[in-house]
């Protein structure tokens, strides 16, 4: 049996199924333990240092503890505590992204996703470089920043080197006044070699979902293709952190295995990167398995209601305080606006899941990876998030300015976001009004920008921020940034 050591770079020792196990029976036997449980609610609490605002964050116990519990009183703590959390270090703003799916070619025998090798219902496309163009076009004219890049697993048909020239043309278009300024990669596991390349190329995040961190019950969902490889794909982020990728993203996909179990070994893996690389994971995203293609998501047992979700989500907000959460069009305008509350801090919005549907008028649903459940223009997202009291953010500063890894949780703890990032939120956000929003849109923004310039602690900067939005109001001047 292998034996739990967070430090070590083998999966079955830093996600250790027997240690997982302990902890989901330590959390059932504590779960009424109140004393217990208020000793660590009090533990996740924001406070305020002579080095800024620290959070403890918790131990995969610990947070265990917390989802097992079942007591209304504590629950409804865990949620207020996880809104605390969220405004202390990331404030009102939530960032803006979309996915962009460049091929459906796969390899992999992935039981719940419809781009698996045995679907021969789903017509196979992948995108050329003028194909991508156009859709970054369309994506630059919706008024998007950042974007998470897609594709399946096919060595022939998805090298490397065809991801690596999709990066290139994406950062290489600038219609009128748009550009894309962060592309974020959502591939297979690699090679510290390709990883390396990936970071050359100036991605951001390198997401990879574990989909599930049951070992038995992964090689069952992936019974054939590369992604069979449980150590290969649990170790890929160390890789992708030797081949220098300072910021990456985890996930599991709920629905597939007990989601108790989904949630310690993801709050292991963060302490494992946090134990071997001095930095935790810089975002985690909280897929839910959806109806697609060839699959029904009620042929998995696992499935989690809304409310199990929502405390899913407080917990990991709770446990990794510095750490982005992501949530995507997967789930319906009510779930996201709950959530929002629950400590998430950038969602998709407008998103296709289709190759080359943002190029199409009608949202073409024959490739799509999954369902849309929020299927809102990206302008209804911005609006309504603005009419809930959140900043849209298209930033996209900290990596240009390489605060990426421990020098992004640096700026996090030090307090300095109401000067840094909440100026770069608004600036960003004037770009999008300007260029891009309807006049619904624009009302809401401009007086959200006008209240919200006035909460910025320094008048210098309070004063640049504001010039630099007459800037962009009165000229094609854009892009400007602390
Ligand atoms: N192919 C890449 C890989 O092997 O990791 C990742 C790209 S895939 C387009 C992105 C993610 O979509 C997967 O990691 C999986 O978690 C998720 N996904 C697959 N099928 C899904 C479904 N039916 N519902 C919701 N999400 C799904």
């Amino acid at each position: 049996m292998a034996i739990y050591d967070p430090k070590s770079r083998k999966a079955e020792e830093f996600i250790s199924d027997s240690e997982i196990r302990e902890t989901l029976a330590w959390a059932e036997a504590n779960k009424n333990n109140a004393e217990l449980i208020d000793e660590i609610l009090e533990k996740t609490r924001p406070r305020k240092t002579a080095d800024g605002t620290v959070c403890a964050g918790l131990t995969h116990r610990e947070a265990s503890l917390l989802l097992a519990c079942e007591m209304p009183d504590k629950i409804q703590k865990i949620y207020e505590i996880a809104e605390e959390i969220k405004l202390a270090f990331y404030g009102n703003r939530i960032v803006i992204f979309a996915p962009l799916y460049l091929s459906n070619y796969c390899v992999n025998g992935c039981v719940y996703c419809p781009y698996h090798l045995k679907n021969k219902c789903i017509p196979r496309k992948k995108l050329t470089q003028e194909e991508v163009r156009k859709e970054v076009i369309a994506l630059q004219d919706m008024g998007h920043k950042r974007l998470a890049i897609e594709a399946g697993e096919d060595p022939v048909n998805n090298p490397i080197e065809y991801i690596l020239e999709c990066i290139n043309t994406i950062y290489s278009v600038h219609h009128k006044n748009g550009d894309i300024r962060r592309v974020n990669v959502n591939i297979a596991a690699t090679t510290v070699e390709n990883y390396r390349k990936l970071k050359d190329a100036g991605i951001g995040t390198y997401i990879l979902f574990q989909e599930t961190y049951h070992k038995e019950s992964y090689l069952q969902l992936h019974p054939t293709g590369p992604k069979h490889d449980y150590d290969y794909h649990t170790e890929a982020m160390d890789r992708a952190m030797d081949g220098g990728i300072d910021d990456v993203g985890l996930g599991v996909l709920f629905g597939l295995e007990l989601y108790k179990y989904e949630f310690a070994g993801l709050i292991m893996h963060a302490e494992h990167l946090e134990a071997v690389h001095g930095v935790g994971p810089h975002t985690i995203s909280v897929p839910r398995l959806k109806r697609a293609d060839d699959i029904n998501p009620d042929d998995f047992d696992n499935g989690i209601d809304d409310d199990t979700f929502a405390k899913i989500t407080a917990c990991i907000r709770l446990a990794v305080p510095y750490t982005g959460i992501i949530i995507s069009t997967r789930e319906t305008e009510s779930v996201r606006g709950r959530l929002l509350n629950c400590g998430v801090s950038q969602v998709s919005g407008g998103s296709r899941t289709s190759v080359g549907g943002y190029a199409e008028e009608e949202r073409p649903h024959d490739t799509e990876q999954f369902d849309v459940s929020d299927q809102r223009s990206l302008d209804e997202v911005v609006r309504w998030l603005m009419e809930n009291g959140h900043i849209p953010s298209f930033c996209t500063a900290c990596y240009r300015e390489g605060r990426t890894g421990d020098r992004f949780m640096s700026l996090c703890k030090s307090g300095q976001i109401l000067n840094c990032c909440h100026p770069n939120a608004l600036m960003t956000l004037t770009e999008y009004l300007v260029d891009y929003a309807s006049d619904a849109t624009k009302e809401v923004g401009f007086r959200m920008v006008e209240e919200e310039l006035n909460r910025i602690p320094k008048e210098k900067v309070r004063d640049i921020a504001k010039q630099n939005i007459k800037d962009i109001m009165n000229s094609n001047r854009r892009d400007f940034r602390f």
